[in-house]
């Protein structure tokens, strides 16, 4: 169809009646059908129920709830003037703060060039599976937007299931069981994505299954992207990245927005090996095309963050001490309300799992994750997430939550007021998180309830 006649059907055709021809005339195929962020969509529909005066319990989004590090936020103000377009891949102080970083952190070595700075890990995660030409694997469940980008892009992708009783983690022998089945030629790309500490499941990878899952990949020559933007918020900060032990193979993900608290500051990374440069070239070109370069302000501020002085070592330490006591509190209590859940071992997700509750669900119409978190959130105000926007079957009752509803600052004080290596008082999350308890209890009363 020619450009005139589409404009001729735009201008002629204002009804509603015809939006869904319209959609398909006009839209790529791949986006067809596409919607919001379940993550976004969540956040708003609260603000929505909140402006009419409802208490919403809001475990749906996954933001940290601690402010950013003073010196980020000084070193913002600081930066505030720098006015001029940088280079494409990102400043070059910041580049060398992310190396050191990974140095320091991962003991992997990353050279300042083969650094790339993005808005946000997200975006580099689209730019990445578009320039990659071969099948991506996720396993599932996983975050809610890798599979929209690669249908945006129109890749391939393949979900492996992992088990909860497998602490939703997947295993070297599924891994190396699906490349023999699907690559029996042997000559496909694979690009796993792997994520962990983990959105949606709050688990991470011991040391010995890392380095299986290392060895498994590169025996199946697959480049793994290990999205670690939670690394730093294991629990016992002892993250161990993949790249340690698959440095070849692997471009490690991570960014201002968990960590450091400035979701909404849009700051990823992305590191690759020197023999992967060519994929970083490729990401650059198409950036150059599109974003241009991150905002120049949040880039020289983020320097200081990577660069991870003693005070930012600190808030860490807090950070996790006070994620660690809420997040085994709250699965605590879930337990107790015969809902299966792993005790999170980082970040701040839990993922639930209602089937020991399934006849009595099925009996009040809750047969799938979707009713299940829509009928929470209507008949108790909690807000949470199905486990079908993370991969996972539609008629399996499961659901991710964050345990962030709480004041990050208020609690970040009061946990600085008591030595480091010492514990938080037992009345501490009653004062600092309550809402996220009565939350974790209001969870377990409803799903218990017959009718
Ligand atoms: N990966 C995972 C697992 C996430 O949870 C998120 C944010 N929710 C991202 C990537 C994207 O983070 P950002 O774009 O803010 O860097």
């Amino acid at each position: 169809m020619s450009i005139s006649t589409k404009l001729q059907l735009t201008t002629s055709n204002n009804g509603d009646e015809n939006v869904t021809e319209k959609k398909h005339l006009y839209l790529n195929p791949n986006v067809v059908g596409l919607k919001e962020s379940p993550t976004l969509r969540i956040n708003q529909h609260c603000k929505e129920l909140v402006a009419k005066g409802r208490h919403i319990y809001k475990l749906g989004l996954g933001q940290s709830p601690f402010p950013v590090p003073d010196s980020v936020v000084n070193a913002l103000r600081l930066y505030a003037p720098q006015k001029d377009y940088l280079h494409v891949q990102g400043l070059t102080e910041l580049r060398k703060a992310v190396a050191d970083f990974h140095r320091k952190k991962d003991g992997v070595d990353i050279l300042p060039s083969n650094v790339i700075i993005g808005p946000g890990s997200k975006e580099l995660l689209f730019l990445l599976q578009m320039v990659f030409e071969g099948e991506v694997i996720i396993p599932s469940p996983s975050w809610v937007s890798y599979l929209p980008q690669a249908k945006i892009i129109g890749n391939t992708i393949h979900v492996l299931h992992t088990k909860p009783e497998e602490q939703w983690r997947l295993m070297p022998e599924q891994l190396d069981a699906f490349c023999k089945e699907n690559n029996k030629a042997g000559n496909k790309n694979y690009l796993l994505i792997l994520n962990y500490p983990g959105n949606p499941d709050g688990i991470t990878y011991s040391k010995e299954s890392i380095e299986q899952l290392a060895e498994t990949a590169r025996r199946n020559n697959i480049y793994i992207l290990s999205d670690e933007i939670y690394g730093q918020l294991h629990h016992e900060g002892n993250h161990v990245s993949i790249a340690k032990f698959y440095p070849e193979g692997t471009i490690i993900s991570s960014g201002l927005s968990k960590w450091c608290g400035a979701g909404g500051w849009r700051l990823g990374t992305f590191s690759f090996p020197s023999n992967l440069h060519w994929l970083l070239e490729a990401m650059a070109a198409v950036a150059s095309e599109t974003y241009t370069s991150v905002s120049a302000p949040i880039q020289y501020a983020a320097v200081t963050a990577f660069n991870c002085g003693a005070e930012i070592e600190d808030y860490l330490w807090h950070v996790r001490k006070i994620l660690t006591l809420l997040g085994k509190e709250f699965a605590a209590i879930i337990k107790k309300g015969n809902i299966l859940v792993n005790d999170p071992t980082g970040g701040f997700y839990l993922f639930l799992d209602f089937s020991p509750l399934k006849d009595k669900l099925h009996k009040r119409g809750i047969t799938n994750s979707a009713v299940l978190c829509d009928r929470l959130l209507d008949e108790y105000g909690v807000a949470i997430l199905p486990g079908v926007d993370f991969n996972r079957p539609a008629d399996e009752l499961s659901a991710r939550l964050s345990y962030v509803d709480f004041d990050g600052a208020k609690a970040l004080a009061a946990s600085y007021t008591v030595p480091l290596h010492e514990k938080l008082p037992a009345d501490f999350l009653e004062h600092y998180c309550s809402n996220v308890i009565e939350a974790a209890e209001k969870i377990t009363e409803w799903a218990n309830k017959n009718d």
